[in-house]
């Protein structure tokens, strides 16, 4: 069985996670937490970071933190996994989806600027939808498998719709924009350590942000919001969303493999590239040019999909489609879906993606190509 994108656990992780068991420090405090939280500010470029217990809540956090109530829209790609979406649903705003990029499958930045043009009026410095003046708070771009979407164009429009912007950059930990790391050009921004990412905690997730306040909001109210020291008093309502100790020694140890892991991601979609660049009926995600994407997980466009799911399968070889259209889920149908041709549905209806495991061996991709390309030869 070749899987999909699993856990490499080949640093330090044993003897971490052994020091946290006999020093007894397994719970929410200890230093490690401080030092994974320390390692992936660096790593980004961020002033702050907080770790959460996993990316769902982290964003939870992030969009309460930047104001967003039930009372407010909030801007989401309609490709994007279901936690982006219902992380807005916890704050009681309505999501907005939004059709996605043909080409490098993130949010469509035109159809977005077409929209805000056409059906919102900006007054006393917030957006509103004409249709019912309910406010449009936020915009959550999602770096979809890894790729950036034009960070300068979205922030621009979003400057000039009074948009937050929360980035749910929960699967691009080492893509940059313009030399800059996803996550730190917007207010706040988000990542996510369960088993399938770029490294692991099992479960596990970060805030980072460069605005002091906020960060400390944020360590605050995902800790229950306990504001003395020596007695049980909360001054709001909290969460118990705070990463244990035990996981962070985890995340130390993988952080300390990060940069080999990037590598690794890259070599392997090299190697897809040249071994499916010439295979008829096979296409891949575009990059904007000012992106250096981590390649987090290796996705193509076929004709065949159903085909192609089934004789992977059959062949021991994880693959997987792409998340169903946000639009399409039950408990969503009612939200607004802004689109004009449901780029989304195409791109749903081709995309598959490939094991791209950083411990993956060579001979397994060449195993992979030669599935794919067999299909295509029939
Ligand atoms: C992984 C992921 C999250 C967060 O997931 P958790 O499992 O809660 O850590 C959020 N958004 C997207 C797009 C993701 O891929």
């Amino acid at each position: 069985m070749i899987p999909l994108s699993v856990p490499n656990i080949s640093g330090n992780e044993w003897k971490y996670i052994k020091e946290c068991l006999d020093t007894n420090w397994v719970s929410s405090v200890g230093s490690y937490v401080g030092r994974f939280e320390k390692m992936l500010a660096d790593f980004v470029g961020s002033k702050y970071a907080i770790a959460t217990s996993n990316g769902t809540s982290a964003l939870h956090v992030s969009l309460q933190l930047a104001g967003v109530n039930s009372s407010h829209c909030v801007i989401v790609p309609n490709i994007t996994f279901i936690a982006s979406v219902n992380a807005v649903k916890y704050t009681g705003a309505s999501p907005i989806f939004m059709d996605i990029d043909e080409s490098d499958w993130q949010i469509d930045l035109d159809l977005l600027e077409r929209f805000l043009s056409r059906q919102t009026i900006v007054k006393n410095g917030a957006c509103h939808l004409k249709e019912n003046s309910k406010i449009i708070k936020a915009i959550m771009p999602v770096h979809v498998l890894g790729n950036v979407c034009d960070m300068d164009k979205l922030m621009t429009i979003a400057d000039q719709y009074k948009l937050v912007v929360i980035e749910d950059s929960t699967e691009s930990l080492g893509s940059y924009f313009k030399g800059k790391h996803t996550g730190t050009l917007g207010l706040m921004g988000n990542f996510s350590f369960n088993g399938n990412k770029i490294i692991s905690t099992g479960g596990g997730g970060m805030i980072v942000t460069d605005d002091e306040k906020l960060a400390m909001q944020a360590k605050h109210i995902t800790t229950q919001a306990k504001a003395s020291p020596d007695e049980y008093y909360h001054d709001q309502v909290g969460y118990n969303y705070r990463l244990v100790n035990l996981l962070a020694a985890m995340g130390v140890a993988q952080m300390e493999q990060l940069p080999g892991f990037l590598i690794r991601k890259t070599e392997i979609y090299k190697r897809y590239i040249s071994g499916l660049e010439k295979v008829k009926g096979i296409g891949f995600q575009k990059s904007e040019a000012a992106v250096k994407p981590n390649n987090w997980l290796f996705t193509i466009t076929t004709n065949r999909k159903a085909d192609l799911l089934k004789r992977l399968k059959e062949n021991g070889v994880e693959a997987r489609p792409l998340w169903v259209p946000m639009n399409k889920l039950p408990m969503f149908t009612d939200e607004l879906f802004v689109s004009e041709s449901d780029v989304s549905q195409k791109i749903y209806d081709h995309c598959v993606s490939l094991p791209c495991s950083t411990g993956i061996k060579d001979e397994e991709i060449d195993q992979v190509i030669s599935l794919v390309q067999g299909l295509s030869h029939e």
